[in-house]
């Protein structure tokens, strides 16, 4: 009965490929077709430890960025399952912007497969990065939520108040640099800091650019007396190299 019920939904609601709309098989485990899959481009060593940014030329093993050894990072590591860029970028704006929630079992089924999630060991919370209330209003769901979801499936650690954005903020893609830190300055605070004490947080989010938010929000919980953050995001972007 469960296989016909499978096939009759097939039959009425066949699947596409979310990065290109390629129809796909029956049933399919991953929306996206072979094409698209292949060029999904997973981040593994050589990487920084601590940021997690991906060394794509470069020989030899982890070794720490020149922007981790210059600057103080208030995580302690942050990695991401691929990098960001087409055909993953394409779906990600999809999601963001035209709420297309389709591609979270996909994603879901990546996180399970791929090793970053399980690295992420040890947390007592999982605080998805927060959005403004209107902010939240206006999209109708916090993408970072929906991650920590999709990544941690029923997980009670999950805490989607700890972390409270307390003012609407620009995207951070307007600005470079420092004006990203003033764009941010105490834009987060934590709801309830006796919860955090003593406790190692992860934080997700959907894209790690210069890791500025992330950084901010770490700071936050590490002042509220969290021991260590660690941060989990789909994508990271693709630095120059
Ligand atoms: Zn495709
Ligand atoms: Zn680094």
């Amino acid at each position: 009965m469960k296989v016909f019920l499978k096939s009759l939904l097939d039959l009425l609601l066949p699947s596409f490929c979310l990065a290109c709309d390629t129809p796909l098989g029956p049933s399919p485990d991953l929306l996206f077709c072979p094409d698209c899959c292949e060029r999904l481009h997973t981040i593994k060593s050589p990487l920084c430890p601590c940021c997690g940014r991906a060394y794509l030329v470069a020989p030899g093993g982890d070794h720490h960025c020149g922007i981790c050894l210059a600057n103080s990072r208030h995580f302690s590591r942050a990695r991401a399952l691929f990098l960001y860029e087409d055909p993953l970028k394409e779906v990600v704006h999809r999601f963001k912007y035209q709420g297309k929630t389709a591609c979270l079992p996909s994603f879901a089924a990546f996180a399970k497969k791929l090793p970053q999630p399980a690295e992420m060991d040890g947390a007592d919370w999982i605080v998805p990065v927060p959005l403004h209330p209107k902010r939240l209003r206006e999209r109708g769901f916090n993408q970072a939520l929906l991650l920590a979801r999709a990544f941690f499936p029923k997980d009670r650690r999950i805490a989607a108040n700890l972390l409270i954005r307390s003012r609407p903020t620009e995207p951070q893609t307007n600005f470079n640099g420092a004006a990203r830190r003033t764009n941010l300055k105490n834009a987060f605070y934590v709801a309830k800091p006796h919860a955090v004490a003593e406790k190692k947080v992860l934080i997700v989010d959907d894209v790690f650019t210069t890791g500025t938010t992330v950084n901010e929000c770490a700071r936050v919980l590490k002042k509220a007396g969290a021991t260590e953050v660690m941060v989990l995001t789909l994508a990271r972007v693709k630095e120059d190299y």
